[in-house]
């Protein structure tokens, strides 16, 4: 299961119906988080997301709104009996921040929480996925998110393998694997049952930043793109003084990369109610572009 919930998908300041930026990934049993803007925890308990065991969180950068809800989420987690470590990843001053958080009053939290800065290039490394850092072009050191499974091995054809006389069990598992096993003396090899291997799934997240055609080495392989969408196009001079994007320059720049879904968030209040303007401008270069409202979920399925 690869799914990606929008806990919070207003920029700068919350609404009665957008909380601060927080998206999390839910990635077989694992939860990751997206930055983590003041009010999250109670977003994620309304999306039901569960939060306690969020393995990492991801920050983009330092400005307010991406990072007040953390102290709060940490806190409850304390209470709640959390003793496994959290790690903290984000570009410069992360470092500064978790020293804060560490000193913050008497917020004594019972476990660990360590910082791990991340410079453009670096990737985080897990067992079958890895999270590559990028440079993103903010007024404030930032960094965007690609999330990019490794390849999965082919479908098995179940139906093929009882043919060729393998019985159901663990020598299935060891064809899948790609080993060749022996039945009745004859070797049947895995790629007679086993099909060519798949790509991964891949989502970036580029938080606060202008568009810029430097990440087109990482937008051409997503399924998902996430873009902050600050403005409308008839706001571009205050999107460029901002270091903040428009709808009509994010879907042009995925109109030319490729991606299979653009999806806006980090919307100025302006368009809180009727986010019309901001999916107008962006489907007149992109035609899969949709706006992130709180609590939309999207599960990217596994590729055939
Ligand atoms: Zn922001
Ligand atoms: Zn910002």
């Amino acid at each position: 299961m690869l799914k990606i919930i929008f806990l919070g998908t207003c920029g700068s300041v919350p609404t009665p119906n957008r909380g601060m930026p927080a998206i999390m990934l839910l990635r077989g049993g694992e939860r990751l988080l997206f930055d983590c803007g003041e009010g999250t925890q109670r977003q994620m308990m309304k999306a039901r997301s569960g939060f306690m065991d969020v393995a990492s969180i991801f920050l983009t950068h330092f400005h307010a709104d991406h990072t007040l809800g953390i102290p709060g989420l940490l806190q409850t987690m304390s209470f709640q009996g959390r003793t496994e470590p959290l790690s903290i990843y984000g570009p410069e001053f992360v470092e500064e921040f978790c020293d804060l958080l560490n000193r913050l009053g008497y917020l004594n939290l019972g476990f660990p929480v360590t910082a791990k800065r991340l410079e453009p290039g670096d990737r985080v490394e897990a067992r079958d996925y890895a999270i590559e850092a990028f440079r993103t072009f903010h007024s404030v050191p930032s960094l965007g998110y690609a999330l990019r499974e490794k390849p999965m091995p082919g479908r098995f054809n179940r139906a093929r393998a009882l043919e060729l006389g393998v019985p159901e069990g663990p020598l299935f598992s060891r064809l899948h694997r790609g080993e060749t096993v022996t039945v009745g003396g004859r070797k049947v090899r895995s790629e007679e049952v086993v099909g060519p291997p798949r790509p991964g799934r891949a989502i970036v997240y580029t938080g606060d930043t202008i568009p810029s055609e430097a990440f087109l080495p990482c937008l051409r392989s997503a399924d998902v793109w996430i873009s902050e969408c600050t403005f409308a196009d008839d706001m571009a001079a205050k999107a460029e003084e901002t270091l903040h994007s428009t709808a009509g320059g994010v879907a042009r720049l995925a109109a030319q990369a490729g991606v299979k879904l653009l999806v806006l968030t980090h919307l100025s209040s302006r368009y809180a109610q009727d986010p019309a303007p901001l999916l107008a401008d962006a489907q007149k270069h992109f035609g899969n572009a949709v706006v992130a409202d709180d609590f939309m979920e999207i599960e990217i399925p596994v590729p055939e």
